[in-house]
């Protein structure tokens, strides 16, 4: 995850919740991608660090568990920009100007010049990210899909490249994140582009006056008309957050016009706030003491540059650049 600041619920319900599950089903590397955020962000670094801490901050507010899983800070472990130059010396460049986040970021993002080396070689450092634990599966969105498939392509291309004394990479497959629809207090997507988040740290009177501002259903204009839940923002918060009581309550009321928009968007606070209140509880410790959350970022860099190593020794030998004189003459004589 890159370090935009404070999390807000659509990137909960976009990732976080899920690896919160994931945690307990497989090995996890979980890491805060400063280096990528330096792609489209690169003129202003004042604030990487402590945006840094803040999403780690949120992570664990979400329920991730340093004792059940890996969290690091990817610069933390330089590795991955080893094993990404190497990547970068046998990746067509075709390969990544066909990506379709390349085309559309180019077209969309006006405001920063990203006719960068580094930008148009993002994915190949995601590659190295992925490709230096040897992980099995990479948890995305739909979006981010191509890249995975890009990654396997790159680790198909080294393993036929550099196969000696065995292949040294798995192809990952992509574990789809089921989409949620999470709209924003406009109704648009939820992003900190729009202005229209809740984040995961705003306090209970905070989420209720979002929710009062909150968009609905266009046709509801008086508190007469009957309105329906399934074209209305605030029904889709009901959808991901509230009881099957609630949704229950929520679509008769709504449909027989027998509730009005402000009890219905109390109960649709209700629902946010049971879920953000043990998530503030939770971040207050590290709050007070940042410092906790750093630690745990340090012991996972450790954690993580012992993984990252291991691989790379095994890079090094295949493409006879290992310090150890003994395997570097065996990888000549497999030549
Ligand atoms: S009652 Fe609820 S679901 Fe129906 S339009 Fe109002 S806010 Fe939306």
């Amino acid at each position: 995850m890159r370090p935009t600041g404070k999390l807000h619920l659509g990137n909960y319900v976009g990732a976080l919740a899920n690896w919160v599950k994931m945690q307990d089903q497989y090995e996890c590397f979980f890491f805060v991608a400063d280096w990528h955020a330096l792609t489209t962000d690169y003129a202003d670094t004042s604030h990487v660090k402590e945006n840094c801490v803040d999403v780690m901050l949120d992570w664990l507010a979400a329920g991730l568990d340093p004792e059940r899983c890996v969290m690091f800070i990817q610069s933390h472990v330089p590795q991955h920009a080893e094993l990404h130059l190497l990547f970068s010396m046998i990746t067509p460049l075709g390969w990544l100007e066909r990506v379709p986040t390349y085309k559309e970021q180019r077209e969309n993002i006006s405001d920063k010049d990203l006719s960068m080396y580094g930008f148009l070689g993002y994915p190949v450092l995601q590659a190295a990210d992925i490709l230096i634990y040897k992980g099995d599966f990479v948890p995305v969105g739909e979006d981010q899909v191509p890249h995975v498939e890009l990654t396997r392509e790159i680790a198909r291309r080294f393993n036929q490249f550099y196969h000696e004394p065995r292949i040294i990479f798995p192809e990952p497959q992509p574990l789809l994140t089921p989409a949620a629809k999470l709209p924003g207090t406009d109704g648009r997507k939820m992003s900190k582009s729009y202005g229209n988040t809740i984040l995961l740290t705003d306090p209970e009177p905070l989420v209720r006056q979002k929710l009062k501002t909150m968009v609905t259903d266009p046709a509801r204009v008086r508190r007469t008309d009957p309105g329906n839940p399934d074209v209305c923002p605030v029904g889709d918060l009901h959808k991901i957050f509230s009881s099957a009581e609630t949704n229950a309550n929520v679509n008769a009321g709504c449909r027989s016009a027998g509730i009005g928009c402000i009890e219905c968007k109390s109960w649709a606070a209700d629902s946010l706030v049971s879920i953000l209140n043990p998530m503030q509880e939770r971040r207050k410790k590290y709050e007070d003491n940042p410092r906790l959350a750093w630690d745990i970022l340090e012991q996972g860099s450790t954690r993580a540059s012992q993984v990252a190593e291991t691989t790379m020794k095994e890079v090094r030998d295949a493409m006879g650049m290992s310090r150890d004189f003994g395997a570097a003459s065996n990888a000549q004589r497999a030549k």
